[in-house]
């Protein structure tokens, strides 16, 4: 078995017990792969492996991994990093949906460029209140999720959260907070969990994991 594949295996056999642990079933949560600057070839190999969802941070490289590996059936691109309104023209054309959406221009943006079925979008909650982060608050996040919701091929259906690392308690407080902003916009997609901090977002009510690292190893520069 490849180092991926085992990898996966091993990311997938931790969301199960994670899950057993909050009572939920398996099928409530999907695992994004997050492939940013990793070879296409690692994509390949996981895709192999059974893996669908993969999740990208910069544009041009979405634009680029999804014309390479039009090949591979069923492959969904999930675009999670914040986005330049100049770009957001490769998210509209290659991802399935849009996470990190703090700003009404970029969803208008993304409205206008967008053909075909609608794109899904999240909103991203800056739930610790970090003062250099993206995402908006609770009160921004009710008034952006209306003028959303007003725009034609996009289809509101989350909430993403990147709080900072830290304790267990901490963490799952501010991913707590998160599902709180979910549930106030009545939406049911909770974007949580990175390598560091998945189980606890499974924990929490996530309903989508972002993890890069424990699949592909540590990204190259
Ligand atoms: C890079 C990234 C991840 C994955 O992080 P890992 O620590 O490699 O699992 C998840 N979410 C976002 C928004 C990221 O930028």
């Amino acid at each position: 078995m490849s180092l991926i594949a085992d990898n996966l295996m091993r990311v997938r056999e931790r969301i199960d017990a994670a899950c057993g642990k909050a009572r939920r079933p398996l099928s409530s949560v999907q695992l994004i792969a997050v492939s940013k600057l990793q070879p296409s070839s690692a994509i390949r190999e996981a895709w192999e492996a059974g893996q669908r969802l993969f999740g990208e941070n910069y544009a041009q490289e979405l634009r680029d991994k999804g014309t390479e590996l039009s090949d591979l059936r069923g492959i969904r691109w999930h675009a999670i990093g914040p986005l330049q309104t100049n770009k957001a023209k490769y998210v509209a054309k290659s991802a399935h949906a849009f996470h990190a959406l703090d700003r009404l221009e970029i969803a208008q943006e993304l409205s206008r460029r967008r053909t075909g079925d609608a794109l899904q979008v999240f909103i991203e909650v800056n739930v610790a209140d970090e003062e250099t982060k993206s995402g908006v608050s609770a009160v921004r996040a009710l008034e952006l999720a209306q003028q959303i919701r007003a725009l034609p091929q996009l289809d509101l259906v989350g909430v993403m959260a990147l709080p900072p690392l830290g304790s267990e308690r901490e963490t799952r407080a501010h991913f707590a907070r998160a599902r709180t902003i979910a549930e106030q916009l009545g939406l049911r997609a909770l974007s949580l969990g990175t390598t560091a901090d998945f189980e606890w977002a499974i924990e929490e009510g996530a309903t989508l994991v972002r993890v890069g690292t424990a699949i592909f190893g540590e990204r190259p520069r």
